[in-house]
């Protein structure tokens, strides 16, 4: 539904619009706003619910294989000691000797501060890991870490979830939830913040079928892209080099999208073998092993885990639903959002406020109100409050106007065509329905089906 592959948009029209309408705000605005951390306002937070239930949808509710899972972000320091995490998760940092800018090495060009020219510092590790303290004493032996990933959160849990819902290999745990890092490079808007939401998946395997489950899930999570109305061609796999590998992966893949700044990683799918299960026997000394009942065996189950991010689908959405096309001396601008993503999926409209005609509108709003979220706006001129309804995304409007109070029918008008019906109001649930879920107006199908 969106146009095909390689137009780009500027990354600047959809921070505009995401702040113009209400999508995401710099967190603490009124106080200079606070670096790397944004705030979603009342459309972005629709539009984040619809990406995690489109997410819990196809990760645990349509699969007999897969439990949900919401751990705590605080966590025994222990378990960052076993995820390698306190030793290996840095990166090598730089500082300007001038202006005390800090720049990541690995990301340099040259060798001086590509903001002002000054000499730079010999590099060293820095660990990503937000630190805090845990009760009233700041002292070392309360130190913990907000997590900087949820995947850890699974797998201390993995005999828990084993013993108390009887599943068996191969099964996977899934959760949704806010990670932390202290990211030198940031920026892209919510590209890489310091606060995020991950969707992550651990699913355990038999050791040896490792690999078949790797290729399913590279193709599974793919899919899933498509189906939430992103354009194949913007979509890429990408293999990770040898060098590239992190310390705990046999095989990685990332899902890259063609953001504006260029193919970047939306999505990485590794294959973590027993590295994490290992760990945490090895430094919890409980036992996390699983009994295979067909070959009596104890064994260390292998895991592959696709690791996703919400606040980069959102992204990955709007520059690929963000289009503008001429309108006689206007241009329009639309986010041909998939309906499951839209974050209003109707918005009923009266050609006036005259208290008759507002009547019937509020009555219709009202019995749409339980079934989507639907917008009512009654302000300016009917063009206008199309443009604002395209611009937001809303896939329909219906019109109520002074015909409606005699015959009892209203008007849907389609985003993308801006093509129009009527119809009995008494079939307008039905109507709209079948037509969110990708019904023709005419010949072409609005939506395919998905996400
Ligand atoms: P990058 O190198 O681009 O920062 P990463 O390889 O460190 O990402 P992973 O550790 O694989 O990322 O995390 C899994 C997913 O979590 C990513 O694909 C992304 O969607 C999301 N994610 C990771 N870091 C951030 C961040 N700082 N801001 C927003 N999303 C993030």
């Amino acid at each position: 539904m969106t146009e095909p592959a390689t137009r780009r948009v500027d990354m600047e029209k959809i921070v505009s619009l995401c702040r113009r309408r209400g999508f995401i705000f710099p967190s603490s605005e009124i106080y200079g706003g606070l670096s790397s951390c944004w705030d979603y306002g009342p459309l972005g937070v629709e539009l984040k619910r619809n990406i995690k239930d489109a997410w819990w949808r196809a990760a645990v509710q349509e699969r007999d294989d897969m439990v949900g899972l919401d751990t705590s972000i605080l966590m025994h320091p222990q378990v960052w000691a076993a995820s390698g995490h306190l030793e290996g998760f840095s990166d090598p940092l730089v500082e300007c000797k001038s202006c005390h800018l800090r720049w990541r090495a690995d990301e340099l060009q040259g060798d001086s501060c590509p903001s002002c020219g000054g000499e730079l510092t010999e590099s060293r590790l820095f660990n990503l890991m937000f630190k805090t303290f845990m009760g009233p004493i700041e002292e070392e032996a309360s130190v913990v870490y907000l997590r900087p990933e949820t995947a850890q959160g699974i797998f201390v849990n993995f005999q828990n979830v084993l013993n108390t819902t009887r599943k068996r290999l191969p099964f996977g745990i899934a959760q949704i939830g806010k990670s932390f890092r202290n990211e030198i490079t940031t920026g892209n808007f919510i590209f890489r913040s310091r606060e995020f939401e991950q969707l992550e998946i651990e699913f355990f395997v038999r050791p040896g079928t490792d690999k078949e489950w790797f290729d399913y899930w590279l193709e599974e999570r793919l899919n899933w892209y498509v189906g939430l109305g992103i354009s194949r061609e913007n979509l890429r796999l990408r293999q990770h080099a040898k060098d590239e590998l992190a310390h705990y992966a046999r095989e990685c893949y990332d899902i890259d999208y063609l953001f504006p700044m260029g193919w970047a990683e939306l999505e990485g799918i590794a294959n973590r073998g027993d590295f994490d299960l290992a760990q945490h026997i090895s430094f919890s000394g409980k036992n996390l092993d699983y009994y295979d009942e067909e070959t009596k065996e104890h064994i260390v189950p292998y895991i592959i885990e696709p690791s996703a991010g919400v606040d980069r689908t959102a992204l990955a959405l709007l520059c690929d639903a963000y289009d503008e096309e001429p309108d006689k001396d206007e241009i329009r601008v639309l986010l041909r959002f998939h309906p499951s993503i839209a974050p209003i999926k109707v918005a009923v409209l009266p050609l006036s406020r005259k208290e008759n005609l507002a009547a019937l509108a509020k009555q219709v709003y009202a019995d749409l109100r339980p079934c989507w979220m639907v917008s009512y706006d009654d302000a300016q001129s009917i063009g206008r409050r199309y443009r604002r309804q395209d611009e937001i995304g809303t896939p329909l409007c219906v019109t109520v106007d002074f015909q409606s109070l005699e015959d009892e029918q209203v008007t849907i008008r389609e985003r993308d065509s801006m093509k129009q019906i009527r119809i009995p109001i008494k079939e307008l649930k039905g109507s709209l329905t079948a037509k969110l879920g990708g019904e023709r107006f005419d010949t072409q199908p609005l939506w395919t089906t998905g996400g």
